[in-house]
């Protein structure tokens, strides 16, 4: 599979969360191939990369793990694992992004550095895209309005 396969995989499996914070995607891909998938919790508390990776019992050696959104590196609500963390944790080496999250990407690209990651945003600007309006569509106004206002996402 390519960029784009893994990607149109990426944006059919978002359509199974409800995730009101914004919906993201991820998966793990091993030889080009999708090895497993999931999607940001209904709840918008779990991360697409916390269920991902919760979930998964194989090793992670020569694993990609691609998402529809640059992985955080600091969560603000509740008692969760950021995805940088959860992603070291897991001795994955190598991330492929879509959109990136102006918020958090600084923070991220240092963290992932320090901790041997390389984090990669796909070359696509149609991808990119549509990852960003994934996740800007399924926020729910009146929840980013409690939260600190989130910039949209490039
Ligand atoms: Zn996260």
């Amino acid at each position: 599979m390519n960029h784009q396969d893994i990607f149109e995989e990426l944006f059919a499996v978002a359509q199974t969360s409800k995730d009101p914070r914004g919906v993201v995607s991820a998966c793990l891909v091993r030889n080009g191939e999708i090895i497993a998938s999931a999607a940001s919790s209904d709840d918008g508390d779990e991360h697409a990369e916390n269920v991902l990776l919760n979930n998964f019992e194989q090793s992670t050696e020569g694993v990609v793990l691609y998402c529809t959104l640059e992985p955080c590196s600091l969560r603000v609500r509740g008692q969760f694992v950021d995805c940088v963390s959860a992603i070291a944790g897991a001795s994955i080496t190598h991330v492929i992004y879509g959109a990136r999250d102006p918020g958090q990407s600084d923070l991220t690209h240092r963290r992932c550095e320090e901790s041997g990651i390389t984090l990669e945003q796909v070359d696509d600007p149609q991808i990119i895209e549509r990852c960003a309006l994934l996740f800007n569509d399924t926020v729910d106004p009146q929840l980013s309005q409690e939260q600190a206002p989130r910039k949209p996402l490039d």
